[in-house]
Formats: C-alpha cells, structure tokens, sequence
C-alpha cells in the first residue's frame, strides 16, 4: 500500500487531504469522495498505486490537444476512480467503479513498464487520461518523473480540481494539460459533478501560471450550458487567462445518466465558435463532428487553414516553424 502524497493527520487518527480541492476530512478506515484514498490508522493510503486499468496510444487530437506536438501519439493510462461523479460521464465504467461496485481492480504495473511501453509504441507523450489523474497523483507523479528523463512529454487530461500545492510538485515533468471547464454556473457544477466552479475557475489561472501549456474543452449540453449568455463567459473567462488558450467546444451524446438530453446540434456548436472568436481567442475547435470544418486550425491574423484535419487525423500541416506560411505569425502551443 502507498501512502499518500498530500495530506494531514489532525489528532484522533483523522486526516485531512490535500490532493484535490474537495480536502476530505476522512476518519480512520473511511475513504475519501474519489473512493481511491483511505485513512488506514491515521496514515492516508492511495489504492490505486500500480493499478493500470487501461492502455493505449491514442492520437494527441484525441485528448484533445491540438497545438502540443500535432500528429503525434500519446501513451494513454488510467486507474480506476474519480473525484468528481459526472453524471455524463463517458467513461464511467472505469472512473466510478469504486463508488457504482465498490471495487479496484488495475494490473500491477510498474511506472518503468509504463515508460518502456512507451518508447515501444514510439510515443511523444504519455497522457494520464481515461480517468481523473489526480486521483493517482502518486503514480502519475512516478511515472512523469522517469518519463521525463527519457525526454517523454507528460499530460493531464483533467476536471481541473487539482490543488495548486499538488500541481507544484508535478509542475517540472508536466508539459501540458486539456483541461474541462464544464459550464459557468456554480449550479450545474454543484449539480452535475459535485463539485465547486470557482475552484475550477482557479485551477486553470493555476496551470497556466506554471507555465503549463493548456487547451480548454466545454462539452455543450443541450439546455444546461449551452445559452450564447453562458458561452460567452465561458469565452470571455478564457480570454482573461490567454488568448493563446485553444477551446474545444464539443458535442454532447447521451450517455451514462444523463440519457435523456439530445445529441447536441452541430449549429450550436457552431455559434459557440463564433461566440469563442468574438470573444477574442485565437483558436476555437468544434468537436465530435468530423468533417464540418471546425477541426482545422487557421491563422488568426490572416485566416489562411494550417492544419487541416479528419476527426484525430491530420490531413494537411502548413505550418512552418512554428509560424504562418503567408503572414509570418506565431502560431501558439508546442511543438507545433
Ligand atoms: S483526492 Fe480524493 S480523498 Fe483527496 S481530497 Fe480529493 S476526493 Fe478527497
């Protein structure tokens, strides 16, 4: 059993964790919200240490993260668990396991093989995906280290909970991040995932303070965050942190339980790009919809298409050292 990073003992075998922002107060034998972390005798333990659920290389379009080395492949890894209990999830039967069937499973795997499978499937990057990094901050934080120094790119694919203590210490081996900002009321956070908008709000100012790189994603549900009033703050928020920031608007199905909202029509989608532009970003994508055109990166100052592409694939990259063919501009993000 690992004990975890990130906690306090308060007297009274009681602890206090500090990973994410929901700081449990969990008693002896009790676990946390993310039912991953457990108060064994007043030492808090993670559960998941070495428990790899799931394994793959996946495009990087997939994560989605658009401007951090296009056309390359990420090692995709999961444990079980989550810290947030969303009720679309689209992975639910991996991230709420220890809370819908009260179990963890993961194939011992050591941080080394996680590294070695990487090199083999020549992969650029490693994501910690699937489900909530955070919640196996212990292993990630392994794994990124020794990744890091075989010159391997580490990224989260997050709900964007993290505290920024936690997000400190990972900081040197994190290159980038796509984090979720699900919607702009503090209602349907509390509703949807349980969770708090303002500390979202501040962890994402966090990343980007640190000076990782970031893309936003809001997936657009129909009659929940999906208004032109609630759009533009979403925009407007990004906007305040970066211009640079590339947002993913991406379309809703059904799912999990949450199975009785329609897909989302690819002209909202559309109007929450044109809201996202007006806004003053730089870069604004439209997911989930292969072939509609608002998968393709073009310059924002001249408009001519960069990086054309099929769903995850890319199918034409004009970008030349990092700027525009035509205007010369710098385009953001790295390796791009
Ligand atoms: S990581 Fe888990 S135990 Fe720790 S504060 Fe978050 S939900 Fe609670």
């Amino acid at each position: 059993m690992k004990e975890a990073m990130f906690y306090e003992k308060l007297g009274d075998s009681k602890v206090k964790c500090n990973l994410c922002r929901h700081h449990c107060m969990i008693n002896e034998g009790k676990n946390g919200i993310c039912r991953v972390r457990q108060n064994r005798g007043g030492t808090l333990c993670s559960l998941v240490y070495r428990k790899l659920i799931s394994e793959n290389s996946d495009p990087i379009e997939k994560k989605p993260l658009f401007h951090f080395y296009p056309g390359s492949t990420a090692l995709s890894v999961a444990t079980a668990g989550c810290n947030f209990r969303c009720m679309n999830c689209q992975n639910y039967d991996i991230s709420q396991l220890p809370k819908d069937q009260d179990q963890i499973v993961g194939k011992d795997t050591a941080p080394e093989k996680i590294v070695e499978d990487t090199i083999h499937h020549h992969c650029k990057s490693i994501a910690y995906t699937y489900t909530e990094p955070t919640i196996f901050f212990e292993y990630a934080y392994e794994i990124a280290k020794i990744a890091s120094q075989k010159s391997i790119k580490n990224v989260f694919v997050t709900n964007g909970y993290i505290t920024r203590e936690a997000l400190a210490t990972i900081k040197p081996y994190l290159h980038a991040a796509n984090i979720d900002l699900k919607s702009f009321s503090g209602e349907t956070y509390k509703k949807i995932c349980g969770a708090r908008l303002e500390e979202v709000l501040d962890c994402i100012r966090s990343y980007k303070e640190m000076g990782i790189w970031i893309e936003i994603t809001t997936l657009v549900i129909p009659e929940m965050n999906d208004s032109a009033s609630e759009l533009r703050q979403i925009a407007e928020f990004i906007r305040s942190v970066g211009p640079e920031i590339p947002w993913h608007v991406s379309r809703f199905y059904p799912q999990y339980r949450l199975m009785e909202k329609p897909p989302t029509p690819v002209e909202t989608l559309r109007m929450a790009r044109d809201i996202g532009l007006e806004s003053g970003l730089r870069y604004v994508y439209e997911g989930n919809v292969p072939g509609e055109g608002g998968e393709n990166t073009y310059c924002y100052t001249c408009k001519t298409a960069l990086i054309k592409r099929y769903g995850y694939q890319i199918i034409e990259n004009n970008v030349v050292n990092a700027r525009c063919p035509s205007c010369d501009t710098a385009i953001d993000g790295a390796g791009i």
